[in-house]
């Protein structure tokens, strides 16, 4: 698997939508704009091929700076990620891995492909990263750290000040640009939305007219920062709905479970019923370790929460909570005046 590089935007490449893109990029691809200040800022994006906003958002950006004839702020470099995913507009095909799992070592030729990508990132000493996302179920725009250095939390505070941090999964993008300079993943809401083009826009524009991104934390007012504590998955291969009646399943999950991304939900909350006693969910912490019996409880067939919790991601779309996770479990945390790591 090659990375194809491109010195600027093949042709085309501006006006095609996530399902074209591969008439004019043949695989993975890291394409440079010029600017006027260096280092450049990098973005990423198609790591899921069913999360089209980055992609959009890019293309506003460079058309409009295109249009008045002027050269961009900084340099930019775009990584597009899942071409080939992007043309079915699937978050990943079954034979490939998960392109936001690859940034941490590994032996498939994805690993290799995120090797040279971080290695060339790297060694553009580069201003900061932005990895840009959907979420398959309804949540607040929301940016995550995985470190929680000053810079990394200002500049996720650009774009929302709903804030996440996690450090699990360590392979995401986001963890391994962290090593070199600040680094966050935004999530922009449900594919589709033009709300979402536009607020990934504007932050963009904001990001490449930014001369330093502010070393110190001297604000908190307004920010609402959240830890990942756990994730649930649903064991292999059974089956799931999203409708109390299809008692024909595994398990069924109340039908409206992301509506309740970022709300505080106490202990004993119902999230569904088990119509197959066999099986159980599988709840993992941040040191992978199964943890499910302290966040989860069975009366008679419902499914409870035994602690309070705040979900996010929490998806109603079978084929990503199988290809993923059901959702995460959040905890709500106050930063320390000059947050370092
Ligand atoms: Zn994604």
């Amino acid at each position: 698997m090659k990375l194809n590089i491109f010195e600027t935007a093949p042709d085309g490449f501006l006006d095609l939508l996530p399902n074209e893109l591969f008439k004019v990029l043949p695989g993975p691809s890291l394409i440079r704009f010029k600017g006027k200040e260096e280092p450049p800022l990098f973005l990423a994006t198609l790591l899921h091929g069913n999360e089209p906003t980055g992609l959009q958002a890019i293309q506003k950006l460079i058309k409009k700076y295109r249009a008045e004839d002027s050269t961009l702020p900084r340099c930019l470099d775009v990584f597009v990620g899942n071409v080939a995913a992007a043309k079915a507009n699937e978050r990943r095909f079954s034979h490939q891995p998960d392109y936001n799992r690859i940034w941490n070592g590994g032996s498939f030729p994805e690993n290799n492909l995120a090797r040279e990508v971080i290695s060339i990132i790297k060694n553009s000493r580069v201003f900061a990263s932005i990895d840009i996302h959907n979420t398959s179920g309804r949540n607040p725009h929301y940016a995550c750290v995985n470190r929680l250095d000053a810079p990394f939390v200002n500049l996720a505070r650009l774009f929302s000040q709903t804030l996440v941090y996690f450090t699990r999964p360590k392979e995401v993008l986001s963890n391994a640009m962290s090593e070199f300079c600040p680094s966050i993943t935004i999530e922009s809401g449900l594919p589709g939305d033009p709300y979402g083009v536009q607020h990934v826009f504007e932050f963009l524009e904001k990001c490449l007219n930014l001369k330093e991104i502010p070393p110190d934390l001297d604000d908190k007012e307004g920010l609402y920062a959240y830890h990942t504590i756990a994730r649930i998955h649903v064991p292999e291969n059974s089956r799931i709905g999203f409708d109390a009646n299809s008692k024909d399943k595994d398990f069924c999950f109340i039908d409206n479970l992301d509506q309740q991304n970022f709300a505080e939900l106490p202990d004993n909350t119902l999230i569904g019923w088990r119509y197959n006693p066999k099986l159980k969910l599988s709840v993992i912490d941040e040191k992978d370790q199964e943890v499910e019996s302290e966040f989860i409880e069975y009366h008679d067939k419902e499914i409870r929460l035994k602690r309070p919790v705040v979900p996010s991601m929490f998806s109603t779309q079978e084929k990503i909570v199988h290809q993923d996770c059901l959702g995460y479990l959040m905890e709500r945390f106050s930063l320390p005046a000059n947050a370092d790591s």
